[in-house]
């Protein structure tokens, strides 16, 4: 037997008890005759005293950061004791010793404030992870799955595998795709997820079924993307949208309570696509604070009250704002103090290249009422005023306003607002903020091929009171410029997105299941019925053999954990980072009857 106990369990219960441990030296202090090593295992760390006998031997074999040690000896009540640890109470005076393993001398050290940086550490990601802080978000990540498993078992949903290897059926993402070498020429495609799979087993009978799975997207790295991912996936039959949103927001409040300790008694906020867009600028609001956008243009053309004067809308003000498409605002609350330099580092902000805009406009709601501004030249005090109130200010507030072409201008408010809540403190890593949206647009405009996509993917339903309008319009855009006005612009789809602090963490939809509709869809994203039978014939022919009302969720494992754990990265919560892609031999090349053809 190689331990008795762990290195994270000895108390001073264990005093006089004679036993072995094994683990990893954490560190080495000599003083005199007397060593003091502390041991490391998953479990914790205990100090061993290896007392005066013992020097000769460790003498002749060192021991070194990283060894991997087997001690024997006699728990005793320590001198010094350490209350920061869980052991400190205690030491092993140690009676014998083993080196099962030498180790090199680490890259880096293996504690929480380690100095490898990112490449280094990721490069030995295997004693990365013997690092404590590294370990929690494994041990967290863990947790989640527990927990997700146990509240999807206790209401009857089946795990239930599905194919990787399968076929290419590319719309969104780029597949990846395997060779294979038994059908020359032919190719499999890594799933992006078990989308199609899951809705087969719905038309099955499998009534809730669900997976903790890996998904393959062949997309360029960011820090909260990976080429694989992991799924929470799910899907449920004979279900409309809010037996959807009661069921998974269920899941995700025992997440928070199993996980964090977390009682989310409150029900979960909705709020439309649109009502997202135009109050928080994107699909995905921070709903821990407020600091919504106001439309100055659409204000005061509603209330008259400058469009008379001319100023804010047709000339004769400020240039930038009569000719701009959109005029947006936020009210940051205290701000209206901010120095010169304040306002000027601000208007660098989103004059950076991520950002792009042109410039900022602020108005200083003061204290003592008085109006300040960077257009003071253009508008009379009592015009500010009047600005500062249609964008929601109260004395005191900062008002920052973005004018241009109307989907930058909303997106760059949208991250100015994130980044004004992160530099006033109002996005606290330990509050958590839940919210659905609902009613997203069905489809997207694809201007290059004039042509609608699907916004969700093509198996997402319309509402059902648009169904008509869908089946009955011809999806052909004749006029570009006029897609707008399309019928199919205005059809919203029955699906939802779950939204934590600011972050997509979930999606799905109800899903068509009837075939004349689901063609109907295909056909809309330009597909001829060739296409869509080679590519989803499978699917269209399940539909003719009573396929029943459905509709599911998958949530996003990795973001979920790195959102509980208080982390940007997703990488974070993932264990093993491989050192891949490679080239492959020439003989695979040949098994494969592949040959290179590298563009320069
Ligand atoms: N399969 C979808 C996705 O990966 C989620 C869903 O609709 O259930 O986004």
């Amino acid at each position: 037997m190689y331990r008795t106990h762990t290195c994270g369990e000895l108390r001073l219960a264990n005093q006089g008890t004679t036993l072995t441990l094994a683990g990893w030296v954490q560190t080495v202090r000599k003083f005199g005759a007397i060593t003091f090593v502390d041991l490391r295992d998953r479990y914790g760390i205990t100090q061993l005293l290896f007392g005066e006998s013992l020097q000769a031997q460790l003498d002749a074999q060192p021991l070194g950061r990283e060894f991997v040690l087997q001690v024997s000896g006699v728990v005793q009540e320590r001198s010094n004791k350490n209350p920061g640890l869980p052991t400190g109470e205690i030491e092993l005076v140690v009676q014998s010793f083993v080196i099962l393993n030498a180790s090199a001398v680490p890259p880096f050290t293996i504690q929480d404030d380690t100095d490898g940086g990112d490449d280094l550490r990721m490069k030995y990601r295997f004693l990365d992870l013997r690092r404590n802080a590294v370990k929690k978000n494994l041990e967290l990540r863990y947790a989640v799955n527990r927990s997700v498993r146990n509240y999807l078992h206790e209401n009857a949903f089946m795990d239930i595998e599905t194919p990787f290897l399968i076929k290419s059926t590319p719309e969104g993402a780029r597949d990846f795709v395997v060779p294979s070498r038994m059908n020359p020429g032919q190719f499999y495609a890594l799933p992006q997820s078990p989308q199609t799979f899951k809705q087969l087993l719905m038309v099955s009978g499998y009534d809730r079924y669900y997976q903790i799975v890996k998904c393959f997207r062949d997309e360029d790295l960011r820090a909260d993307r990976q080429p694989e991912f992991t799924q929470i996936d799910c899907e449920m039959c004979f279900v409309e949208q809010e037996d959807i949103l009661n069921m998974f927001e269920g899941l995700v409040k025992r997440v928070f309570k199993d996980v964090k300790n977390i009682e989310y008694s409150e029900a979960v906020q909705r709020m439309t696509w649109e009502d997202a867009m135009w109050q928080y600028g994107n699909d995905k609001p921070d709903i821990r604070f407020g600091m919504k956008l106001s439309n100055l243009k659409s204000a005061f053309r509603k209330s008259g009250q400058l469009l008379a004067t001319g100023e804010l809308i047709n000339g004769a003000g400020f240039g930038v704002f009569d000719n701009a498409e959109t005029v947006l605002a936020i009210a940051v609350p205290g701000c209206a103090e901010y120095s010169r330099k304040q306002t000027d580092e601000l208007t660098d902000w989103v004059k950076r290249p991520q950002i792009g805009m042109q410039g900022l406009v602020f108005i200083k709601c003061n204290a003592d009422g008085t109006y300040k501004s960077s257009v003071d030249k253009f508008y009379a005090e009592e015009r500010l005023k009047a600005i500062a109130d249609s964008a929601g200010a109260v004395a005191g507030d900062l008002v920052l306003i973005l004018a241009g072409r109307e989907e930058k201008t909303r997106k760059a408010l949208s991250d100015l607002r994130l980044e004004m809540g992160k530099r006033l403190g109002l996005r606290k890593d330990n509050e958590f903020k839940l919210l659905w949206v609902l009613d997203f647009p069905l489809f997207e405009y694809a201007e290059e091929e004039n042509r609608w996509v699907a916004r969700h993917h093509p198996f997402t339903s319309p509402k059902p009171d648009q169904i008509d309008t869908m089946i009955n319009n011809n999806p052909v855009i004749e006029q570009a410029a006029e897609y707008l006005a399309h019928p199919y612009a205005n059809i919203k789809a029955n699906a939802y997105d779950m939204v934590l602090n600011g972050n997509e963490i979930g999606g799905g939809s109800i899903r068509i299941f009837q075939r004349p509709l689901q063609e109907k869809m295909f056909a809309a994203l330009g597909m001829t019925p060739e296409e869509y039978n080679h590519k989803f014939g499978f699917l269209l022919g399940a539909f003719e053999y009573g396929a029943p009302p459905h509709g599911g969720i998958a949530f996003g494992f990795d973001r979920l954990c790195s959102i509980l754990g208080g982390s940007e990265s997703i990488r974070d919560f993932i264990a093993v980072m491989l050192d891949a892609p490679s080239t492959i031999d020439a003989k695979q090349f040949d098994e494969l009857q592949i040959q290179l053809n590298l563009k320069p």
